[in-house]
């Protein structure tokens, strides 16, 4: 009776085992689909064409899936706190999270790095384009080309020099 039990509920025995960056997850079937909409929940949704396969591998930095996982397994979403927003918002894209997702704790400081990064974007936009509107931008002027047609030139001839002398060692070594 104890295989037909097996049989009935599959949650208590399936364990799926996911790689992440060469690190070895064992997850539960149950938290692996407790997140709607997640690429976890997803391999579970799709694993059930080929039951067979509980074995994933992700070329994804493990620091940040750690934090995944806990979301999983709590129902809790928290930015690790050596780990940048930016960073970490490109993980939870990975795994088709919401960073509405995330506790008010690190909602916070999720808002407030992005708002830091329009501002800072704004600010360069505005500098690049004042620059410009003034004349202070460098490219395309005539000496700006020179300059630089002078500076490669000179590069170029190095690397020659430096490459005809590499042959003659060659030939020297093969003699
Ligand atoms: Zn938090």
């Amino acid at each position: 009776m104890a295989g037909s039990e097996k049989e009935e509920n599959p949650f208590s025995t399936i364990m799926y085992r996911v790689n992440v960056g060469g690190r070895q997850f064992g997850i539960s079937k149950s938290v692996m689909g407790s997140v709607d909409g997640s690429r976890l929940q997803r391999l579970v949704l799709e694993g059930s064409h080929n039951p067979n396969q509980t074995d994933f591998f992700y070329e994804r930095p493990s620091g940040p899936f750690e934090a995944i996982l806990a979301y999983h397994q709590t129902g809790k979403l928290h930015i690790p706190g050596d780990i940048c927003p930016e960073a970490f918002k490109q993980e939870l894209d990975f795994w088709d999270i919401s960073p509405h997702m995330l506790e008010k704790c690190c909602y916070h400081r999720y808002l407030t790095f992005s708002r830091d990064q329009t501002v800072m974007t704004g600010f360069i936009e505005k500098s690049r384009l004042s620059n410009l509107y003034t004349g202070k931008r460098l490219e395309k002027t005539p000496s700006f080309w020179s300059r630089t047609r002078s500076r490669l030139r000179s590069v170029l001839d190095n690397k020659d020099e430096s490459l005809v002398t590499q042959r003659k060692n060659d030939v020297r070594k093969r003699a």
